[in-house]
């Protein structure tokens, strides 16, 4: 298996500027997901570890060694696009064994290796099928399988699942995660959707103009963004300025924000304007005189798993909270709102 290193990666096309500075790393058997909105650099930095684009600077090794100069056929990695990319005129079976005929294995082998790679996506039973005779989810199964009989190094996962409808996009995700766990090979995967980033990841790389915002694992990115564009992009979240943060020594502050006074222990010290992150989920309805903050329900939506609410503060501030879905409040009732301090975190702020 192979540990993966992308230091200082730039990429320019003409005089655009896709890639400043790119830099993550997988260690062996890990996943490591590049998240980001649409033209952030994600497919530029998977193409130049698959070798398609040629970089403009920086490095990527493979075990320590670089690989830059090694064009794309010759770095034995798979690669699976979002749009499949299978032969039409070929079988599920020929499609999935294709590479392996290209590298003149006999014929025994070739048909050992499908069989077994087809039972693992399981796919078992469509081998004589033509793409268009499957559907889209079983035509993504074959291109993975046709990617991992070759045993590769690495697997590169662009946008995989783009084109499945919701439902196949969650059956397919845990089936990629399993594969890839069983067989411990190192992969990328590029996504613009958090869910699928958190749900498989290992560690994700949050995107943002060509560069790396975050390098970290799910659950860090989630809880402790290091700016509000992480936050934002990794689930809701409110975001309230605070008036004043004071260190109490011991890695404590006393925080000021939307009229209220609260001690935080564990979040970083912020130099210059700084504003709290409280996810939905650490709010907590209260009765008005009870919690940190008190304000009026202007939104509520029952979701069956979870209550939506919307709460407006005096201050005008606006707070999205999710509660159990067996609390009931209307629009216009007044509550109040408890923080679970041990998930409200400290960022710098962003000039509106
Ligand atoms: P998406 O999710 O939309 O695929 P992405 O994050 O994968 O986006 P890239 O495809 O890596 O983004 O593109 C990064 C930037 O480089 C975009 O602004 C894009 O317009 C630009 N770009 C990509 N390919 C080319 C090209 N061949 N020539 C010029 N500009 C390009």
């Amino acid at each position: 298996m192979a540990t993966v290193e992308v230091r200082d990666l730039r990429k320019r096309y003409q005089d655009f500027l896709a890639l400043d500075g790119v830099s993550l790393k997988a260690e062996s058997g890990q996943l490591v997901t590049l998240l980001g909105p649409s033209g952030c650099g994600k497919s530029t930095t998977l193409r130049c570890l698959a070798g398609f684009l040629e970089a403009n600077g920086g490095e990527i090794t493979v075990d320590g060694e670089s690989i830059l100069g090694t064009p794309a056929n010759r770095r034995g990695f798979g690669v699976v696009f979002q749009n499949y990319a299978l032969f039409p005129h070929m079988t599920v079976a020929e499609n999935i064994g294709y590479g392996l005929k290209l590298q003149k294995l006999p014929k025994a082998e070739i048909e050992t290796r499908v069989h077994d790679v087809m039972k693992l996506v399981r796919l078992d039973g469509l081998r004589d099928r033509l793409p268009r005779a499957i559907s889209g989810g079983q035509q993504q199964r074959v291109a993975l399988a046709r990617a991992l009989v070759l045993k590769p190094k690495l697997l590169l996962l662009d946008e995989p699942l783009a084109n499945l409808d919701a439902r196949l996009r969650d059956e397919v995700r845990w089936l990629i995660r399993d594969l890839q766990q069983q067989s411990g090979i190192t992969a990328f995967y590029v996504t613009h959707d958090q869910s699928e980033a958190m749900a498989m990841s290992d560690m994700v790389a949050v995107m943002k103009a060509g560069r790396v915002a975050q390098f970290a694992t799910p659950r860090e990115i989630y809880q402790k963004p290091i700016e509000r564009y992480v936050a934002d992009f990794t689930g809701e979240a409110n975001f309230i300025p605070c008036q004043s943060v004071i260190p109490m020594g011991d890695g404590r502050y006393e925080i000021k924000a939307a009229g209220a006074k609260l001690e935080l222990s564990g979040v970083p010290g912020i130099a210059g304007p700084a504003e709290l992150l409280l996810r939905p989920e650490a709010l907590e309805l209260t009765s008005p005189s009870a919690g940190t903050f008190a304000g009026k329900v202007t939104k509520s939506a029952f979701l069956g798993a979870a209550l939506h609410c919307e709460i407006t503060l005096q201050d005008g501030s606006v707070l999205k909270l999710t509660a159990p879905p067996n609390h009931q409040v209307a629009p216009g009732e007044e509550v109040g709102i408890a923080i679970d301090h041990s998930h409200a975190w400290l960022m710098p702020e962003v000039a509106p």
